[in-house]
């Protein structure tokens, strides 16, 4: 049975897994990202993790067949070179072969967002699929594209960065320079901020009381809560919300048509209520509306574990262009 470590790194945690060929995660740890630390500190950290998760799953080195990691930033996989990587001081850093001397065992890295796409690919929302594009709505907005059976990387691994067109010329600044970014307007963040707005102007809605209950945190199911338990202030926060995403989502498949576009993130357990809307939407407004073949609009399924599972499966979307026969 072949098996893989998969690391989710991310600016507080390094996430780690046992994962096996079909995707099951045999075991699981994490541990704190060293804050300030050198890239050769945070490739030791790495590199420990990877350790204790084979000597506490009980099986011996020679059963893993490579180590892949998702890292947040962009990342030239052909030379396995973190281009950029802001939150953890990453420029230039050759982490692949960092891995490699430290572990002496193949090692795979790609950006976060890609290897969750490419888990949800491979075993999850996306499975049998020639084509899917996945969108993960969390504190920004995250995606990957895959085509034919490959991860779209672009000409130096910054492709995939679906939380970053422009639907508002004049709209809100974002982190990356530009203003009016779908992520300003789509992502969890916008939503808890177009709620907590919303809250100020209407003290009597329902909003208030699913915070206070919930001690006294605003999230993003703060709205949907209320809306379902009749407020019309909360369904007007949804339905405004909704439509930035029916506008994005249908932007992105007029781009790619997809066989699948899925939805990952906690608020994708909204279900229907978020997919029904984007789908009659798609249908309606999307370029392709007349095509007999349509996107498919699903949640995706793998949740928590998508990062640490995907980053497990890189080695087979990359192994190919290694050119080393894996035995
Ligand atoms: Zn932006």
């Amino acid at each position: 049975m072949g098996l893989q470590v998969g690391i989710d790194l991310g600016g507080t945690n390094i996430a780690g897994g046992i994962v096996s060929e079909e995707g099951k995660v045999l075991c699981r740890q994490s541990v704190p990202t060293g804050q300030g630390c050198s890239p050769e500190r945070i490739a030791d950290q790495i590199a420990a993790l990877c350790r204790e998760l084979v000597q506490e799953s009980g099986i011996a080195w020679q059963s893993v067949q490579w180590i892949g990691v998702g890292v947040p930033g962009s990342v030239e996989k052909k030379t396995g070179t973190v281009e950029y990587a802001n939150n953890i001081n990453f420029v230039q850093v050759p982490l692949r072969q960092m891995l490699e001397e430290r572990l002496n065992c193949r090692a795979y890295i790609e950006n976060d967002a890609n290897s969750a796409a490419w888990g949800e690919y491979q075993i999850g929302a996306g499975k049998g699929c020639s084509s899917m594009v996945m969108l993960t709505l969390g504190t920004g907005i995250g995606g990957g594209i895959i085509e034919n059976g490959r991860l779209l990387s672009g000409c130096n691994g910054a492709a995939g960065e679906l939380g970053h067109f422009v639907l508002d010329l004049k709209g809100k600044p974002c982190n990356c320079g530009l203003r009016g970014c779908f992520e300003q307007y789509g992502s969890v963040t916008a939503l808890i901020e177009q709620t907590k707005f919303a809250m100020r102007t209407t003290p009597d809605s329902l909003m208030h009381r699913w915070a206070a209950e919930h001690g006294g945190c605003v999230d993003g199911r703060t709205p949907f809560e209320a809306m379902r338990a009749g407020d019309s202030a909360a369904k007007k926060v949804v339905q405004a919300y909704v439509r930035y995403l029916c506008l994005g989502i249908t932007s992105i498949i007029n781009i790619f048509q997809p066989e699948m576009l899925c939805l990952g993130g906690g608020i994708s357990r909204e279900g229907e209520t978020l997919l029904g809307p984007v789908r009659a939407f798609a249908a309606q407004h999307g370029y392709a509306r007349g095509s007999v073949r349509q996107t498919r609009i699903a949640a995706a399924v793998l949740q928590n574990d998508a990062g640490v599972i995907g980053a497990a499966l890189l080695g087979k979307e990359q192994e190919a262009e290694r050119q080393i026969p894996i035995v």
